[in-house]
């Protein structure tokens, strides 16, 4: 079975994305790509997308509770790595299961981890 984030991405479209400018690019080469972040506060940017209202990061590909997933994961800046589903290491995420909430999806539970495959 597909890992659970992978027919999710409600926490990519349910709250601002902020981060340290030094985790991006050109600071950091292999970092969120400039194009993808736009400044916040002085020594922050934050995802594009997350600013606005409905908000959905510009990196969030496909379709929310089918099929989406990040297309810069190898680069995503702290907070969502930060941001643990509900259940994957045997405890809840209140922003997880708030997130999924907002797009009428149900909360994750320890049994959609059975036999969920590994997010590469
Ligand atoms: S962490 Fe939770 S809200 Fe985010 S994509 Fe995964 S299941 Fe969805
Ligand atoms: S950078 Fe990726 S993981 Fe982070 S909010 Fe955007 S789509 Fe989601």
């Amino acid at each position: 079975m597909s890992h659970p984030c992978l027919r999710c991405g409600a926490c990519c479209a349910a709250f601002r994305v902020a981060f340290h400018w030094t985790e991006a690019q050109p600071a950091k080469p292999d970092g969120v790509p400039e194009a993808m972040t736009s400044p916040l506060r002085r020594h922050e940017l934050q995802m594009r997308g997350t600013e606005l209202a409905p908000m959905r990061c510009v990196a969030l590909a496909g379709d929310i509770g089918v099929d989406a997933h990040c297309s810069i994961y190898a680069q995503r800046p702290t907070p969502c790595r930060e941001l643990l589903p509900a259940w994957e290491g045997g405890e809840p995420s209140v922003q997880c299961d708030r997130a999924r909430e907002r797009h009428g999806l149900t909360p994750l539970t320890p049994g959609d981890w059975a036999s969920a495959d590994a997010v590469t």
